[in-house]
């Protein structure tokens, strides 16, 4: 059990991780968060965890109501969150009240912006039940939902009152969702814990499951200390964050639907250490020994058959490029990152090209 304190002056919340759903009525103490909690998760998690929840919420004396997502993307919309913050008005719901939101990052991107919109700022509070939303989503304050345009489109920096993770929900957690987390485990690794990288570098997948709440706490950690130097994406600092989501934003969308969110950075993470070595950011084994541990995971690792025409289209044409120039993170070693290297887009696919003749056997 932990308590990650995240500082961000009037903003400032509490992480706590390890904890038990059913005594999640401890973080509710005070009157801070109003008389009534309108928990929003889908309808996959709600059978599972949403009792516990509800009578967590009920011992404290609080009215609870709930409103349940269909699993998947495709719920986050600007239509859902207008219906969920009708929702919150017809139950009467006033400022001091709080938008809880249990489930994965659908449920706490969508509730995250609604809460920040209904009366201008409702309390937020986060129960995130993916490996995914507990290592990435529950620190950073970033909500939003998507447009028929892209990913993330509309949104608002919003920090939740506090994030509350129970280990344990993990457990019913299919294992193409674990990967998810893994491939972002992976990457904090790479950017700032040898210690987290050493450990996926030597532990079998299969015994991974009883290191993940050392993994998932060192990884928040992490995660904490960037997002308080960097709140609001304004210094740069955050960019190291984005170590393989340059090269996995391409494949992701030059592939979609066939790579998640986590085999895409998995990629990324293999074609930028790729990038960093032939660009003498880092030594050989460098790049190996990502490709390796990524490997080991069961994650994607080899780019054969990855359509770079397609992703070279994309690159050209995404918003953060300027003139087809794209800011990379490199490696330059386990543990050390270099942000802001500017690459042609060109340039990179035809190195990832070479990456792809130099697999072949
Ligand atoms: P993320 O963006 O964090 O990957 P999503 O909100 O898209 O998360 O959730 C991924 C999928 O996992 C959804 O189908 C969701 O219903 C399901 N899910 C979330 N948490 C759990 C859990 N603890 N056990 C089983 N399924 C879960
Ligand atoms: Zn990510």
């Amino acid at each position: 059990m932990k308590n990650i304190r995240v500082r961000l002056e009037e903003n400032s919340y509490i992480i706590y991780a390890g904890y038990l759903l059913k005594k999640l009525g401890g973080a509710l103490e005070g009157k801070r968060y109003g008389k009534k909690v309108l928990l929003l998760t889908d309808s996959n998690v709600f059978p599972l965890y949403g009792r516990a929840v509800e009578k967590a919420v009920a011992e404290t004396g609080r009215e609870i109501v709930h409103a349940l997502l269909k699993p998947g993307e495709a719920e986050k919309n600007f239509k859902k969150a207008h219906e969920i913050v009708e929702w919150c008005a017809k139950n009467r719901m006033g400022r001091d009240d709080t938008l809880m939101t249990l489930g994965g990052g659908v449920a706490s991107d969508l509730g995250g912006f609604a809460a920040s919109i209904y009366m201008r700022g409702i309390n937020f509070a986060a129960v995130p039940t993916t490996l995914l939303a507990q290592v990435d989503a529950s620190v950073g304050g970033k909500t939003g939902v998507n447009l028929p345009f892209g990913k993330n489109l509309v949104g608002s920096f919003y920090q939740p009152s506090f994030v509350y993770i129970d280990f344990k929900t993990l457990g019913t957690l299919p294992e193409r969702e674990i990967k998810q987390g893994i491939a972002e485990i992976i990457k904090y690794g790479v950017i700032k814990s040898r210690n987290i990288f050493n450990m996926m570098k030597n532990t079998p997948p299969g015994r991974i499951k009883k290191h993940l709440p050392a993994l998932i706490e060192e990884s928040v950690m992490i995660k904490k200390v960037v997002v308080e130097k960097d709140e609001k994406e304004r210094t740069g600092l955050r960019e190291i964050l984005n170590f393989g989501h340059t090269v996995g934003h391409a494949v992701e969308i030059a592939h979609f639907p066939q790579f998640n969110h986590g085999e895409s950075v998995a990629l990324g993470m293999v074609g930028e250490s790729y990038l960093s070595w032939k660009l003498g950011m880092c030594k050989k084994d460098v790049y190996s020994g990502i490709k390796e541990v990524v490997g080991k995971h069961r994650l994607p690792f080899s780019f054969a058959g990855i359509k770079t025409d397609k992703m070279l289209d994309f690159m050209k044409y995404d918003k953060k490029a300027r003139q087809g120039n794209i800011r990379f993170v490199m490696v330059k070693n386990i543990g050390t990152v270099k942000t802001g290297v500017v690459i042609k887009a060109e340039d990179a696919v035809k190195l990832l090209k070479e990456m792809i003749r130099d697999e072949k056997p």
